[in-house]
């Protein structure tokens, strides 16, 4: 990140790598979230699924129970037809029917008036040819058929409900009944059957009658009870078997299956707590956060790799940009790995840019110590040059020139043809150095060379050369004009400043002049 007067700026790499979080974040709970749902939908529905088949296959039982205890009552209906005035026979045959399996618990004949002719087991034999009043016997005897009774209040305050089967004599005439009893609150065959089939994570089940009164329950203190505003039990008799999700009587969420028992109209329902059935799930959404952990951390690492690949050449584009003065910012424009498009186009178009820069400094440079006249440097880059020899504490001979009468060229010629002659004489002093040396226009028509290297008698050979030159080569249309020469070197003998040396080259030039011109004078002769 960048620090600016604005304020806090983001570059590009923490942008990318912040980029590629957020995406990878949210793609990742948005996963952890999908699958949580299926996972948790899969589990209702398997859960549902498992319920409905346990109630189907108890709905069953009950049924094939009930079919056969019915066939035992009707077998044994056809016996006491036959002996309905035998008291001992009639009450040998119901303790049989009793006994002989674990069907009921209690067996019992009442006659068609309503008077019980025989009872099992003995402990209620007191009941014996009394009239009973109680709702299942009403209804067994208005009914005159095989029945499975509602539950109701027995003679002994029992609740029951009562299976029975009527007797007919062989002319088809009504005498009674012949019938079992389930004895809901205690033990029976009915709680045996359903109740022994637990599971431990607290599912549970239970039965109601068609008029929604409980028949058998786990809380045993709530059988015999109707049960109110539940949709799924008020439904029971029109539906067959399936699923329900809904709330129990204390108000929590469960997961319900379902099926009728055919022949009483039964409903039975297996259901469990939704809570509990989905609990496993945290467990496995940690898992799965746990087992993919380490592979997010590697693609962590690998997005950051690229990330900084990617901001990497803006980068150092950027900062080349923004040290486009330094020397060598070129080099390391040239060096940054503009590996996509858009990185190589800015490369491109910042070295071009810096290349247009260097062009406009350098010639502003150029100009800055170029005499536009001539094309000759000027008196800011003697300047420059003598201080690099003096910092080199390279020797020089320094040769300084002035045309001869030039007043004389500007008053006959005009000041134009002056300048062509200055211009000519500069090409001349080019023709007569060696590279390296410096040339400059140190005034109107006053110029110097300055020889780097050179002694006193090569600069004063050179000078000669140029005079030589310069008198030899008529301008058109003044003729010929001449110049005369001053020499000096560089270092002199008591440790002079290079500008001395201009200064005597000055004062060679003026005894040059003195001595009728069109000569050279070296210093100190
Ligand atoms: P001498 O040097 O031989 O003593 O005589 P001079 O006539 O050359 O005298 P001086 O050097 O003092 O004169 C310089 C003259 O050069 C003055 C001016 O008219 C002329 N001059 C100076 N600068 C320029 C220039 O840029 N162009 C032209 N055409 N003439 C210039
Ligand atoms: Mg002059
Ligand atoms: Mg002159």
């Amino acid at each position: 990140m960048t620090h600016t007067k604005h304020g806090l700026r983001l570059d590009l790499r923490s942008l990318i790598l912040v980029l590629c979080a957020l995406t990878a974040l949210v793609m990742l709970c948005a996963s952890y979230f999908a699958s949580y749902r299926v996972q948790r939908q899969l589990l209702i529905d398997h859960a549902l699924e498992a319920n409905r088949v346990y109630a189907a296959k108890l709905a069953s039982i009950t049924e094939t129970f009930i079919a056969s205890a019915l066939r035992q009552l009707a077998f044994s209906a056809g016996v006491q037809a036959n002996q309905l005035a035998d008291a001992d026979a009639l009450q040998a045959e119901t303790d049989r029917v009793l006994h002989q399996g674990m069907a009921f618990n209690s067996t019992f004949v009442v006659d068609a008036q309503g008077i019980l002719r025989a009872i099992s087991p003995a402990t209620l034999r007191h009941y014996l040819n009394t009239k009973v009043q109680s709702p299942g016997v009403q209804e067994a005897l208005h009914e005159r058929r095989a029945l499975v009774s509602t539950p109701y209040l027995s003679a002994a305050n029992n609740l029951v409900v009562a299976l029975s089967q009527p007797i007919f004599d062989s002319n088809g005439r009504y005498l009674g009944y012949v019938g079992g009893s389930l004895y809901l609150r205690e033990r029976n065959i009915l709680n045996s059957l359903l109740g022994e089939h637990f599971y431990k994570d607290g599912s549970y089940l239970y039965v109601v009658d068609r008029n929604r009164r409980l028949l058998y329950h786990p809380d045993s203190q709530r059988v015999g009870t109707v049960v109110e505003g539940n949709a799924l039990i008020d439904q029971l008799a029109t539906l067959d078997s399936g699923t329900r999700q809904l709330t129990n009587s204390q108000g929590v969420p469960m997961l319900a299956g379902f099926a009728t028992v055919p022949s009483a109209r039964w409903g039975v329902v297996a259901q469990q707590p939704l809570e509990q059935t989905v609990a496993p799930l945290s467990r496995l959404v940690l898992n799965v956060v746990g087992t993919s952990a380490p592979l997010a951390l590697v693609g962590s690492l690998v997005l950051w790799w690229l990330a900084m690949t990617i901001a990497r050449p803006l980068w150092q584009l950027a900062a080349g940009a923004r040290s486009m003065d330094r020397a060598g910012t070129a080099e390391r424009l040239h060096r940054v790995p503009a590996w996509y498009f858009e990185a190589a186009e800015l490369k491109r178009a910042l070295l071009f840019g810096l290349n247009l820069l260097q062009e406009r400094i350098g010639r502003l440079n150029r100009d800055a110590q170029t005499d536009p006249l001539t094309g000759l440097g000027n008196r800011r880059s003697l300047d420059f040059s003598l201080s690099l020899l003096e910092a080199e504490g390279r020797a020089f001979s320094a040769i300084v020139l002035d045309i001869d009468h030039f007043k004389r060229v500007n008053d006959g010629h005009g000041h134009e043809v002056g300048d062509q002659v200055l211009q000519r004489l500069a090409e001349l002093m080019r023709r007569c150095c060696r590279e390296g040396d410096l040339l400059c226009r140190t005034g109107g028509e006053e110029f110097l060379m300055l020889l780097p290297g050179a002694s006193l008698e090569v600069a004063a050979a050179v000078a000669q050369r140029l005079r030589v030159a310069v008198q030899d080569t008529p301008v058109e249309p003044v003729g010929a004009v001449t110049v005369s020469l001053g020499v000096a070197h560089w270092p002199g003998p008591a440790g002079s400043e290079p500008g001395d040396a201009l200064s005597k080259a000055d004062r060679a030039l003026y005894s040059a002049k003195q001595q009728g011109r069109n000569r050279v004078c070296v210093e100190g002769l």
